[in-house]
């Protein structure tokens, strides 16, 4: 089978388990929406992805997604690319310009820097707070206990257009607990988006709530 055919049969599977765990759960048709991650894969592979069907793709470093999508979007309108990876403060000017949601709001100075971007670019891309939920050191995110101000802090001093939370959980462990308060910490400050789950734990992700799954290796396959 060719790659477009094999990202083609892929996609097709995460929908329809997407759809079923969704269902599984009570919850709407279509109240989870799939961030197909294509960091490190060639423009190629995100061309297979736009050809089935997909528009909402995820990139963890703003050079690479630089040289892949702004040469998309005139065939492909419909476009959407979330920032979903470490996100240094000289970066953030190009992130304002390249992305529509950027999910690595994770600290103040990067707070003010975005704000300063938005308004010299005039665009305004969504924001998720990222939050190192299980407080592991190596990890990008505000802690938890820090959360509630950091929110505040980015609304009413910065005036960030922040609609919601996004955590990568410890990799060891159940990280139902974790996917659990932020749904719940969402759901507490009204904030509609629920970015958590990735390749080996969305199903149970969309049992504890996402709104957005971010999935990599399962669509276009292991990383190099
Ligand atoms: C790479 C990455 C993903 C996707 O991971 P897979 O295990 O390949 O599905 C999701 N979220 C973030 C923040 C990532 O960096």
């Amino acid at each position: 089978m060719s790659l477009s055919d094999d990202i083609a049969h892929n996609l097709a599977r995460i929908a329809a388990r997407i759809a079923e765990a969704t269902a599984r759960a009570n919850r709407p048709d279509g109240a989870v929406s799939l961030v197909a991650v294509s960091k490190t894969h060639p423009a190629a592979a995100v061309e297979a992805a736009l050809a089935a069907g997909q528009r909402v793709f995820g990139e963890n470093r703003v050079q690479e997604a630089q040289g892949k999508f702004p040469p998309l979007r005139p065939a492909w309108p419909g476009l959407r690319l979330h920032v979903i990876g470490a996100l240094q403060t000289n970066k953030a000017r190009d992130a304002v310009r390249l992305a529509d949601v950027i999910e690595s709001l994770d600290r103040p100075r990067l707070a003010a820097a975005l704000a300063e971007a938005m308004a010299k670019e005039g665009r305004r891309p969504d924001c998720l707070i990222q939050v190192n939920v299980g407080e592991e050191p190596q990890k990008a995110g505000i802690p938890p206990g820090a959360c509630d101000a950091f929110l505040r802090e980015c609304r009413e001093e910065h005036g960030l257009p922040v609609r919601g939370l996004m955590c990568i959980p410890p990799a060891e462990g159940d990280p139902r607990r974790h996917f659990d308060w932020l749904a719940e910490r969402a759901a507490r400050h009204g904030l509609p988006v629920v970015s958590m789950g990735m390749s080996a734990d969305f199903e149970q992700a969309i049992a504890c709530g996402a709104t957005h799954v971010r999935v990599g290796s399962a669509i276009f396959g292991a990383r190099g």
